[in-house]
Protein backbone atom coordinates (compact mmCIF):
# COMPACT_ATOMS: atom_id res chain seq x y z
CA UNK A 1 0.00 0.00 0.00
CA UNK A 2 1.06 3.68 -0.64
CA UNK A 3 1.78 6.16 1.77
CA UNK A 4 -1.19 8.20 0.93
CA UNK A 5 -3.45 5.07 0.99
CA UNK A 6 -1.85 4.36 4.14
CA UNK A 7 -2.94 8.06 5.55
CA UNK A 8 -6.20 7.45 4.19
CA UNK A 9 -7.22 4.68 5.75
CA UNK A 10 -6.77 5.47 9.33
CA UNK A 11 -8.59 7.12 12.22
CA UNK A 12 -7.68 8.37 15.40
CA UNK A 13 -10.22 9.65 17.75
CA UNK A 14 -10.97 9.46 21.70
CA UNK A 15 -14.17 9.60 23.35
CA UNK A 16 -14.90 12.53 25.30
CA UNK A 17 -17.65 12.14 28.39
CA UNK A 18 -18.34 12.92 31.64
CA UNK A 19 -18.00 10.06 34.04
CA UNK A 20 -20.48 6.61 33.99
CA UNK A 21 -21.31 7.96 30.53
CA UNK A 22 -20.71 4.62 29.31
CA UNK A 23 -17.38 5.28 27.73
CA UNK A 24 -15.27 1.99 29.02
CA UNK A 25 -18.33 -0.03 27.57
CA UNK A 26 -18.40 1.93 24.37
CA UNK A 27 -14.74 1.41 23.85
CA UNK A 28 -14.71 -2.39 24.88
CA UNK A 29 -17.79 -2.93 22.44
CA UNK A 30 -15.86 -1.02 19.32
CA UNK A 31 -12.85 -3.15 20.08
CA UNK A 32 -14.92 -5.96 20.17
CA UNK A 33 -16.28 -5.22 16.58
CA UNK A 34 -12.42 -4.53 15.66
CA UNK A 35 -12.22 -8.24 17.11
CA UNK A 36 -9.40 -6.74 19.05
CA UNK A 37 -10.78 -8.59 22.17
CA UNK A 38 -12.71 -11.95 21.90
CA UNK A 39 -15.29 -11.24 24.30
CA UNK A 40 -16.13 -7.50 25.59
CA UNK A 41 -16.53 -8.85 29.23
CA UNK A 42 -12.96 -9.86 29.28
CA UNK A 43 -11.97 -6.22 29.38
CA UNK A 44 -14.11 -4.64 32.09
CA UNK A 45 -15.51 -7.75 34.37
CA UNK A 46 -12.65 -10.08 34.90
CA UNK A 47 -13.62 -12.02 37.72
CA UNK A 48 -13.54 -9.62 40.83
CA UNK A 49 -12.07 -7.22 39.23
CA UNK A 50 -12.66 -3.79 37.16
CA UNK A 51 -9.80 -3.86 35.13
CA UNK A 52 -10.36 -2.53 31.38
CA UNK A 53 -7.45 -3.48 29.31
CA UNK A 54 -6.38 0.35 29.47
CA UNK A 55 -6.01 0.32 32.64
CA UNK A 56 -2.65 -1.21 34.06
CA UNK A 57 -1.44 -0.01 36.83
CA UNK A 58 -3.08 -0.79 40.14
CA UNK A 59 -4.47 2.00 41.55
CA UNK A 60 -6.73 1.96 39.01
CA UNK A 61 -7.92 -1.55 39.82
CA UNK A 62 -7.86 -0.89 43.25
CA UNK A 63 -10.38 2.34 42.55
CA UNK A 64 -11.88 1.14 39.64
CA UNK A 65 -10.97 4.43 37.31
CA UNK A 66 -8.60 4.98 34.49
CA UNK A 67 -5.22 7.01 35.77
CA UNK A 68 -3.50 6.79 32.29
CA UNK A 69 -3.87 7.37 28.77
CA UNK A 70 -2.77 5.85 26.00
CA UNK A 71 -3.72 4.72 22.22
CA UNK A 72 -5.09 0.95 21.39
CA UNK A 73 -5.27 0.19 17.64
CA UNK A 74 -7.56 -1.76 16.07
CA UNK A 75 -8.37 -2.80 12.01
CA UNK A 76 -11.81 -2.59 10.66
CA UNK A 77 -13.34 -3.04 7.55
CA UNK A 78 -9.89 -2.38 6.05
CA UNK A 79 -9.23 0.68 8.04
CA UNK A 80 -6.87 1.25 10.79
CA UNK A 81 -8.70 2.99 14.00
CA UNK A 82 -6.72 4.27 16.81
CA UNK A 83 -8.88 5.05 19.19
CA UNK A 84 -7.01 7.13 22.31
CA UNK A 85 -7.80 6.38 25.91
CA UNK A 86 -8.84 9.32 27.74
CA UNK A 87 -8.98 9.20 31.77
CA UNK A 88 -12.52 10.02 32.85
CA UNK A 89 -12.25 10.94 36.37
CA UNK A 90 -11.87 15.18 36.23
CA UNK A 91 -9.04 15.28 38.48
CA UNK A 92 -7.08 13.83 34.98
CA UNK A 93 -8.69 16.30 32.70
CA UNK A 94 -4.82 17.08 31.97
CA UNK A 95 -3.93 13.99 30.41
CA UNK A 96 -7.20 13.78 28.86
CA UNK A 97 -6.16 17.32 26.92
CA UNK A 98 -3.21 16.35 26.00
CA UNK A 99 -4.32 13.41 24.31
CA UNK A 100 -7.16 15.36 22.18
CA UNK A 101 -3.86 16.82 20.83
CA UNK A 102 -3.19 13.60 19.13
CA UNK A 103 -6.64 13.13 17.88
CA UNK A 104 -8.10 13.81 14.65
CA UNK A 105 -11.68 13.65 15.44
CA UNK A 106 -13.48 13.10 18.87
CA UNK A 107 -16.63 11.47 20.03
CA UNK A 108 -18.93 13.33 22.59
CA UNK A 109 -20.89 10.46 24.66
CA UNK A 110 -23.71 11.35 26.30
CA UNK A 111 -26.17 9.75 28.85
CA UNK A 112 -29.63 10.03 27.44
CA UNK A 113 -30.58 11.04 30.87
CA UNK A 114 -28.37 13.62 31.95
CA UNK A 115 -27.76 15.08 28.47
CA UNK A 116 -24.36 17.44 28.65
CA UNK A 117 -22.46 17.10 31.96
CA UNK A 118 -20.12 19.37 33.46
CA UNK A 119 -16.79 17.19 32.55
CA UNK A 120 -18.01 17.17 28.92
CA UNK A 121 -18.66 21.06 28.52
CA UNK A 122 -14.64 21.23 29.73
CA UNK A 123 -13.65 18.21 27.09
CA UNK A 124 -15.37 19.92 24.32
CA UNK A 125 -14.29 23.31 24.73
CA UNK A 126 -10.56 21.97 24.25
CA UNK A 127 -11.78 19.95 21.64
CA UNK A 128 -13.63 23.07 19.91
CA UNK A 129 -10.14 25.09 20.75
CA UNK A 130 -8.20 22.30 18.35
CA UNK A 131 -10.67 22.61 15.92
CA UNK A 132 -11.72 18.74 16.15
CA UNK A 133 -14.91 17.47 14.19
CA UNK A 134 -16.87 16.00 16.85
CA UNK A 135 -19.85 13.11 16.41
CA UNK A 136 -22.04 12.88 19.45
CA UNK A 137 -23.14 9.31 20.28
CA UNK A 138 -26.32 9.28 22.94
CA UNK A 139 -26.18 6.19 25.07
CA UNK A 140 -28.06 4.35 27.65
CA UNK A 141 -31.66 4.39 25.40
CA UNK A 142 -32.43 1.33 27.44
CA UNK A 143 -32.98 3.66 29.89
CA UNK A 144 -35.77 5.80 30.64
CA UNK A 145 -33.77 9.36 29.66
CA UNK A 146 -34.79 12.22 27.41
CA UNK A 147 -36.59 13.05 24.10
CA UNK A 148 -33.92 13.30 20.89
CA UNK A 149 -35.06 16.19 20.04
CA UNK A 150 -34.49 18.15 23.84
CA UNK A 151 -30.57 16.55 23.45
CA UNK A 152 -30.45 17.79 20.11
CA UNK A 153 -31.29 21.09 21.29
CA UNK A 154 -29.06 21.16 24.56
CA UNK A 155 -26.34 20.25 22.23
CA UNK A 156 -27.38 23.54 20.10
CA UNK A 157 -27.89 26.03 22.78
CA UNK A 158 -24.64 24.84 25.01
CA UNK A 159 -22.33 24.63 21.51
CA UNK A 160 -23.66 26.31 18.74
CA UNK A 161 -23.35 22.87 16.92
CA UNK A 162 -25.80 21.52 14.75
CA UNK A 163 -26.80 18.07 15.91
CA UNK A 164 -27.70 16.19 13.03
CA UNK A 165 -29.25 13.04 13.78
CA UNK A 166 -27.82 9.85 11.58
CA UNK A 167 -29.22 7.02 13.20
CA UNK A 168 -32.86 7.45 14.82
CA UNK A 169 -34.05 5.47 18.29
CA UNK A 170 -37.23 3.29 18.17
CA UNK A 171 -38.67 3.14 21.21
CA UNK A 172 -36.64 4.21 24.93
CA UNK A 173 -36.31 2.44 28.12
CA UNK A 174 -37.79 -1.17 28.40
CA UNK A 175 -39.22 -0.77 24.84
CA UNK A 176 -35.99 0.71 23.02
CA UNK A 177 -36.01 -1.66 19.65
CA UNK A 178 -33.91 -0.30 17.54
CA UNK A 179 -32.25 2.15 15.28
CA UNK A 180 -33.75 3.86 12.30
CA UNK A 181 -30.00 4.53 10.04
CA UNK A 182 -30.89 7.30 7.88
CA UNK A 183 -28.75 6.82 5.26
CA UNK A 184 -29.90 3.92 3.79
CA UNK A 185 -33.45 4.30 5.24
CA UNK A 186 -32.91 0.69 6.98
CA UNK A 187 -34.29 0.12 10.24
CA UNK A 188 -32.68 -2.27 12.24
CA UNK A 189 -34.39 -4.28 15.29
CA UNK A 190 -32.33 -5.72 17.89
CA UNK A 191 -32.50 -8.93 20.36
CA UNK A 192 -30.77 -8.51 23.41
CA UNK A 193 -27.65 -10.31 23.70
CA UNK A 194 -26.27 -11.70 26.43
CA UNK A 195 -23.27 -9.88 28.17
CA UNK A 196 -20.19 -9.24 26.02
CA UNK A 197 -21.14 -10.85 22.96
CA UNK A 198 -22.47 -8.49 19.62
CA UNK A 199 -26.04 -7.51 19.72
CA UNK A 200 -28.31 -10.01 16.99
CA UNK A 201 -30.23 -8.44 14.98
CA UNK A 202 -33.91 -9.42 15.24
CA UNK A 203 -34.86 -7.91 11.72
CA UNK A 204 -34.17 -5.21 9.38
CA UNK A 205 -35.68 -3.57 6.59
CA UNK A 206 -37.12 -0.66 5.36
CA UNK A 207 -40.30 1.39 6.58
CA UNK A 208 -42.83 0.02 4.52
CA UNK A 209 -41.02 -3.58 4.85
CA UNK A 210 -43.41 -6.26 6.28
CA UNK A 211 -40.69 -8.09 8.22
CA UNK A 212 -40.33 -5.16 10.24
CA UNK A 213 -43.71 -4.28 11.05
CA UNK A 214 -44.46 -7.36 12.29
CA UNK A 215 -41.49 -6.90 14.76
CA UNK A 216 -42.62 -3.14 15.99
CA UNK A 217 -46.10 -2.43 17.40
CA UNK A 218 -48.19 -0.42 14.87
CA UNK A 219 -47.63 2.50 17.05
CA UNK A 220 -43.94 2.12 17.34
CA UNK A 221 -44.41 2.04 13.87
CA UNK A 222 -46.54 5.23 12.61
CA UNK A 223 -44.14 7.08 15.59
CA UNK A 224 -41.09 6.19 13.53
CA UNK A 225 -42.69 7.14 10.56
CA UNK A 226 -43.65 10.66 12.03
CA UNK A 227 -40.34 11.39 13.32
CA UNK A 228 -38.37 10.20 9.96
CA UNK A 229 -40.78 12.53 8.52
CA UNK A 230 -40.31 15.28 11.14
CA UNK A 231 -36.59 14.83 10.85
CA UNK A 232 -36.24 15.36 6.78
CA UNK A 233 -38.61 18.58 6.58
CA UNK A 234 -37.35 20.23 10.19
CA UNK A 235 -33.84 19.51 10.60
CA UNK A 236 -30.74 20.71 8.46
CA UNK A 237 -29.13 17.71 6.46
CA UNK A 238 -26.29 16.47 6.98
CA UNK A 239 -22.85 18.58 5.27
CA UNK A 240 -19.54 16.76 5.88
CA UNK A 241 -17.99 19.87 4.65
CA UNK A 242 -19.51 21.76 7.67
CA UNK A 243 -19.28 18.54 10.08
CA UNK A 244 -14.95 18.51 9.55
CA UNK A 245 -15.72 22.80 10.00
CA UNK A 246 -17.34 21.63 13.37
CA UNK A 247 -20.56 23.14 12.65
CA UNK A 248 -22.50 20.18 12.28
CA UNK A 249 -21.98 16.86 14.46
CA UNK A 250 -23.16 13.55 12.83
CA UNK A 251 -25.54 12.61 16.44
CA UNK A 252 -26.56 8.56 17.09
CA UNK A 253 -28.29 6.79 19.40
CA UNK A 254 -28.12 3.42 20.86
CA UNK A 255 -27.13 1.31 24.16
CA UNK A 256 -23.12 0.53 24.49
CA UNK A 257 -24.24 -2.24 26.95
CA UNK A 258 -26.24 -3.92 24.99
CA UNK A 259 -24.65 -3.26 21.98
CA UNK A 260 -27.56 -1.06 20.46
CA UNK A 261 -26.70 1.25 17.64
CA UNK A 262 -22.56 0.82 18.19
CA UNK A 263 -21.89 -0.67 14.65
CA UNK A 264 -24.46 1.58 12.55
CA UNK A 265 -22.16 3.97 14.68
CA UNK A 266 -18.88 2.97 13.69
CA UNK A 267 -19.69 1.87 10.14
CA UNK A 268 -20.43 5.63 9.91
CA UNK A 269 -17.58 6.54 11.80
CA UNK A 270 -15.40 4.94 9.38
CA UNK A 271 -16.22 6.94 6.20
CA UNK A 272 -16.82 10.39 7.93
CA UNK A 273 -14.06 10.62 10.43
CA UNK A 274 -10.82 12.77 9.00
CA UNK A 275 -8.04 10.98 8.31
CA UNK A 276 -4.84 12.34 9.27
CA UNK A 277 -4.60 15.78 8.13
CA UNK A 278 -1.62 18.65 7.99
CA UNK A 279 -0.63 19.72 11.54
CA UNK A 280 0.16 23.54 12.11
CA UNK A 281 3.75 24.53 13.20
CA UNK A 282 4.44 26.77 15.73
CA UNK A 283 6.20 29.74 13.17
CA UNK A 284 3.78 29.22 10.47
CA UNK A 285 2.76 26.91 8.06
CA UNK A 286 2.06 22.94 8.28
CA UNK A 287 3.63 19.45 8.31
CA UNK A 288 1.34 17.58 5.31
CA UNK A 289 0.79 13.98 6.37
CA UNK A 290 2.57 12.59 3.25
CA UNK A 291 6.07 14.80 4.09
CA UNK A 292 9.04 13.08 5.71
CA UNK A 293 8.48 11.70 9.04
CA UNK A 294 7.46 14.02 12.18
CA UNK A 295 5.90 12.89 15.28
CA UNK A 296 5.15 14.12 18.78
CA UNK A 297 5.46 13.28 22.31
CA UNK A 298 1.61 13.49 24.01
CA UNK A 299 2.34 11.62 27.26
CA UNK A 300 5.46 9.80 29.02
CA UNK A 301 4.72 7.24 31.70
CA UNK A 302 6.85 5.58 33.82
CA UNK A 303 6.80 2.04 34.79
CA UNK A 304 3.87 0.98 32.15
CA UNK A 305 4.83 -2.91 33.35
CA UNK A 306 6.55 -3.26 36.37
CA UNK A 307 8.82 -5.98 35.00
CA UNK A 308 10.59 -3.82 32.61
CA UNK A 309 10.68 -0.29 34.75
CA UNK A 310 10.79 1.26 32.18
CA UNK A 311 9.15 4.73 30.82
CA UNK A 312 7.51 4.86 27.63
CA UNK A 313 6.78 8.07 25.58
CA UNK A 314 3.71 7.89 23.49
CA UNK A 315 4.04 10.23 20.33
CA UNK A 316 1.89 10.66 17.53
CA UNK A 317 3.24 10.69 14.03
CA UNK A 318 2.44 13.43 12.24
CA UNK A 319 3.99 12.77 8.54
CA UNK A 320 5.45 10.00 6.90
CA UNK A 321 6.40 6.50 6.93
CA UNK A 322 8.10 5.30 10.25
CA UNK A 323 10.40 2.56 9.94
CA UNK A 324 12.04 0.85 12.81
CA UNK A 325 15.43 1.90 13.45
CA UNK A 326 15.39 4.65 11.40
CA UNK A 327 16.82 8.13 12.52
CA UNK A 328 14.90 11.10 13.65
CA UNK A 329 16.24 14.40 14.48
CA UNK A 330 14.82 14.56 18.50
CA UNK A 331 14.53 18.56 17.67
CA UNK A 332 15.21 20.48 21.67
CA UNK A 333 17.89 17.63 21.92
CA UNK A 334 19.39 18.76 18.88
CA UNK A 335 20.62 14.99 18.13
CA UNK A 336 19.71 12.38 15.57
CA UNK A 337 18.57 9.29 17.50
CA UNK A 338 17.82 6.07 16.57
CA UNK A 339 14.42 4.57 16.89
CA UNK A 340 15.17 0.82 17.77
CA UNK A 341 12.23 -0.48 19.71
CA UNK A 342 9.14 1.59 18.75
CA UNK A 343 6.30 -0.25 20.20
CA UNK A 344 2.43 -0.08 20.18
CA UNK A 345 0.28 -1.27 22.92
CA UNK A 346 -2.64 -3.20 23.59
CA UNK A 347 -3.57 -2.25 27.44
CA UNK A 348 -0.76 -4.37 29.08
CA UNK A 349 0.30 -6.17 25.92
CA UNK A 350 2.88 -4.63 23.49
CA UNK A 351 4.48 -5.01 20.52
CA UNK A 352 7.10 -3.92 18.64
CA UNK A 353 6.31 -1.82 15.01
CA UNK A 354 8.07 -2.46 12.05
CA UNK A 355 6.06 0.05 10.39
CA UNK A 356 3.95 2.96 11.37
CA UNK A 357 2.02 5.96 9.62
CA UNK A 358 0.09 9.63 10.43
CA UNK A 359 -2.08 9.34 12.86
CA UNK A 360 -0.53 5.92 14.90
CA UNK A 361 0.45 6.05 17.99
CA UNK A 362 4.18 4.83 18.75
CA UNK A 363 5.68 3.96 22.58
CA UNK A 364 9.15 4.72 22.44
CA UNK A 365 11.72 3.41 25.15
CA UNK A 366 12.62 6.53 27.28
CA UNK A 367 15.41 6.37 28.79
CA UNK A 368 15.17 9.86 30.12
CA UNK A 369 15.16 11.23 26.55
CA UNK A 370 11.82 12.26 25.81
CA UNK A 371 9.44 15.30 27.51
CA UNK A 372 5.77 15.91 26.53
CA UNK A 373 6.09 18.22 23.53
CA UNK A 374 9.19 16.33 22.29
CA UNK A 375 9.48 16.71 18.55
CA UNK A 376 10.90 13.56 16.31
CA UNK A 377 11.67 14.31 12.90
CA UNK A 378 13.23 13.42 9.87
CA UNK A 379 12.63 17.00 8.03
CA UNK A 380 14.75 19.07 10.33
CA UNK A 381 13.89 21.12 13.17
CA UNK A 382 10.43 21.87 13.74
CA UNK A 383 8.17 22.72 16.20
CA UNK A 384 4.97 22.05 16.02
CA UNK A 385 2.50 24.11 18.81
CA UNK A 386 2.72 23.24 22.92
CA UNK A 387 1.16 20.30 24.22
CA UNK A 388 -0.81 22.49 26.51
CA UNK A 389 0.26 22.18 30.22
CA UNK A 390 -2.73 23.40 32.97
CA UNK A 391 -2.21 25.91 35.56
CA UNK A 392 -2.15 24.13 38.91
CA UNK A 393 -5.28 24.70 41.58
CA UNK A 394 -3.95 22.67 44.44
CA UNK A 395 -0.63 22.29 46.40
CA UNK A 396 0.66 19.95 49.00
CA UNK A 397 3.76 19.80 50.91
CA UNK A 398 5.51 16.66 51.03
CA UNK A 399 7.66 14.85 53.83
CA UNK A 400 9.08 11.27 53.48
CA UNK A 401 8.21 8.92 56.62
CA UNK A 402 11.72 7.67 56.06
CA UNK A 403 14.66 10.94 55.63
CA UNK A 404 16.85 8.61 54.65
CA UNK A 405 15.10 7.67 51.40
CA UNK A 406 15.61 11.21 50.19
CA UNK A 407 17.54 10.27 47.15
CA UNK A 408 14.70 7.92 45.69
CA UNK A 409 12.26 10.34 46.52
CA UNK A 410 13.95 12.63 44.20
CA UNK A 411 14.29 10.42 41.60
CA UNK A 412 11.15 9.31 41.74
CA UNK A 413 9.50 12.68 42.11
CA UNK A 414 11.80 13.67 38.99
CA UNK A 415 10.06 10.73 37.01
CA UNK A 416 6.38 11.21 37.83
CA UNK A 417 6.64 14.54 37.62
CA UNK A 418 8.06 14.73 34.00
CA UNK A 419 5.09 12.81 33.37
CA UNK A 420 2.83 15.74 33.72
CA UNK A 421 1.38 14.08 37.17
CA UNK A 422 2.37 17.15 39.06
CA UNK A 423 4.23 20.13 38.79
CA UNK A 424 7.47 20.78 41.29
CA UNK A 425 8.46 24.25 43.07
CA UNK A 426 10.85 24.69 44.98
CA UNK A 427 10.75 27.25 47.50
CA UNK A 428 13.27 29.99 46.92
CA UNK A 429 16.07 30.64 49.14
CA UNK A 430 16.48 26.70 49.51
CA UNK A 431 14.42 24.20 51.19
CA UNK A 432 14.70 21.11 51.69
CA UNK A 433 11.50 19.69 50.52
CA UNK A 434 9.33 21.02 47.07
CA UNK A 435 5.72 22.06 47.02
CA UNK A 436 3.74 20.29 44.85
CA UNK A 437 1.05 21.47 42.30
CA UNK A 438 -2.01 20.18 40.31
CA UNK A 439 -4.87 20.19 38.78
CA UNK A 440 -7.05 17.73 41.07
CA UNK A 441 -6.57 16.31 44.31
CA UNK A 442 -6.19 12.39 43.06
CA UNK A 443 -3.12 13.43 41.13
CA UNK A 444 -1.58 13.90 44.56
CA UNK A 445 -2.51 10.15 45.79
CA UNK A 446 -1.24 8.76 42.31
CA UNK A 447 1.56 10.09 43.40
CA UNK A 448 1.92 9.31 46.66
CA UNK A 449 0.44 5.38 45.96
CA UNK A 450 3.80 5.43 43.03
CA UNK A 451 6.28 6.94 45.14
CA UNK A 452 5.83 4.08 47.42
CA UNK A 453 5.28 1.51 44.95
CA UNK A 454 7.56 1.86 42.63
CA UNK A 455 10.08 3.75 44.52
CA UNK A 456 9.72 2.12 47.82
CA UNK A 457 9.55 5.90 49.34
CA UNK A 458 6.45 6.65 51.19
CA UNK A 459 5.61 10.43 51.71
CA UNK A 460 3.35 12.44 54.19
CA UNK A 461 0.97 14.91 52.53
CA UNK A 462 -0.18 18.04 53.61
CA UNK A 463 -2.69 20.22 52.07
CA UNK A 464 -1.61 24.02 51.43
CA UNK A 465 -3.84 26.93 50.75
CA UNK A 466 -2.46 28.17 47.95
CA UNK A 467 -4.56 28.09 44.80
CA UNK A 468 -3.02 29.51 41.61
CA UNK A 469 0.54 29.65 40.35
CA UNK A 470 2.42 32.01 37.96
CA UNK A 471 5.12 31.95 36.36
CA UNK A 472 7.03 35.47 36.44
CA UNK A 473 8.42 37.27 33.67
CA UNK A 474 10.85 40.65 34.30
CA UNK A 475 12.26 38.88 37.35
CA UNK A 476 11.62 38.62 41.20
CA UNK A 477 9.18 41.06 43.26
CA UNK A 478 11.17 43.54 45.83
CA UNK A 479 10.75 42.28 49.11
CA UNK A 480 7.80 43.58 50.96
CA UNK A 481 5.96 44.53 47.35
CA UNK A 482 4.67 41.01 47.14
CA UNK A 483 1.99 38.26 48.48
CA UNK A 484 2.56 34.41 48.54
CA UNK A 485 5.38 32.30 48.41
CA UNK A 486 8.07 32.90 45.79
CA UNK A 487 9.14 29.33 44.43
CA UNK A 488 11.23 28.52 41.26
CA UNK A 489 9.34 25.39 39.08
CA UNK A 490 11.30 22.06 38.41
CA UNK A 491 13.13 24.06 35.60
CA UNK A 492 14.32 26.62 38.11
CA UNK A 493 11.86 29.35 36.23
CA UNK A 494 10.82 32.03 39.00
CA UNK A 495 6.97 31.72 40.39
CA UNK A 496 4.91 32.78 42.58
CA UNK A 497 2.22 30.81 44.62
CA UNK A 498 -0.88 32.75 45.24
CA UNK A 499 -3.68 32.04 48.56
CA UNK A 500 -6.42 33.58 46.46
CA UNK A 501 -7.35 36.29 43.78
CA UNK A 502 -6.53 39.07 46.12
CA UNK A 503 -3.40 38.30 46.73
CA UNK A 504 -2.35 37.89 42.71
CA UNK A 505 -3.98 41.40 42.15
CA UNK A 506 -2.40 42.92 44.77
CA UNK A 507 1.30 41.74 43.95
CA UNK A 508 0.41 42.78 40.22
CA UNK A 509 -0.68 46.17 41.17
CA UNK A 510 2.50 46.69 43.09
CA UNK A 511 5.05 45.13 40.90
CA UNK A 512 3.86 47.08 37.36
CA UNK A 513 7.19 45.85 35.73
CA UNK A 514 6.65 42.45 36.32
CA UNK A 515 4.03 39.91 34.17
CA UNK A 516 2.44 36.85 35.72
CA UNK A 517 1.84 34.39 33.44
CA UNK A 518 -0.99 31.17 33.65
CA UNK A 519 1.59 29.20 32.06
CA UNK A 520 5.50 29.34 31.51
CA UNK A 521 6.80 30.31 28.55
CA UNK A 522 8.98 27.83 26.55
P1 LIG B 1 -17.40 5.46 32.02
O1 LIG B 1 -17.22 5.98 33.41
O2 LIG B 1 -17.89 6.53 31.11
O3 LIG B 1 -16.23 4.71 31.47
O4 LIG B 1 -18.65 4.47 32.11
P2 LIG B 1 -18.73 2.89 32.10
O5 LIG B 1 -18.56 2.34 30.74
O6 LIG B 1 -17.90 2.34 33.19
O7 LIG B 1 -20.27 2.75 32.45
C1 LIG B 1 -20.85 3.27 33.63
C2 LIG B 1 -22.04 2.43 34.02
O8 LIG B 1 -23.07 2.56 33.05
C3 LIG B 1 -21.71 0.95 34.08
O9 LIG B 1 -22.43 0.40 35.16
C4 LIG B 1 -22.22 0.42 32.76
O10 LIG B 1 -22.59 -0.93 32.82
C5 LIG B 1 -23.43 1.28 32.52
N1 LIG B 1 -23.75 1.42 31.11
C6 LIG B 1 -22.93 1.66 30.07
N2 LIG B 1 -23.62 1.70 28.92
C7 LIG B 1 -24.91 1.48 29.24
C8 LIG B 1 -26.11 1.38 28.48
O11 LIG B 1 -26.14 1.49 27.26
N3 LIG B 1 -27.25 1.15 29.19
C9 LIG B 1 -27.27 1.01 30.53
N4 LIG B 1 -28.43 0.77 31.12
N5 LIG B 1 -26.16 1.07 31.28
C10 LIG B 1 -24.99 1.31 30.64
Amino acid sequence: MSLSEEIQRRRTFAIISHPDAGKTTLTEKLLLYGGAIDRAGSVKAREGGAAAHSDWMSIEQERGISVTSAAMQFEYRGRAINLLDTPGHQDFSEDTYRALTAADSVVMLLDCAKGVEEQTKKLFRVARERRLPIFTFVNKLDRPGREPVELIDEVEELFGLHAVPMTWPIGSGPDFKGVYVRATGQIQVFERAKAGQKARVAGKGGLDDPEIAALLTPTELQQLKDDVELMDHVLPTFDREAFLRGEQSPMFFGSAVNNFGVAEFLDEFLDLAPAPGPRPLAEGGEVRADQPFTAFVFKVQANMNKAHRDRVAFARIVSGHFERGMEALHVRGKKAIKLNYPHMFFGRERQIVDEAYPGDILGLINPGLFRIGDVLSAAGPVEFHAVPRFSPEQFVSVRLADPGARKGFLKGLDQIAEEGVVQVFWPKGGAPMPILGAVGRLQFEVLQHRLKDEYACPVLLEPRGFQMARWLEGGWPEPSRFWGELVEDGEGRPAILFENDWQRRTTAEKCPDLRFLEHPSK
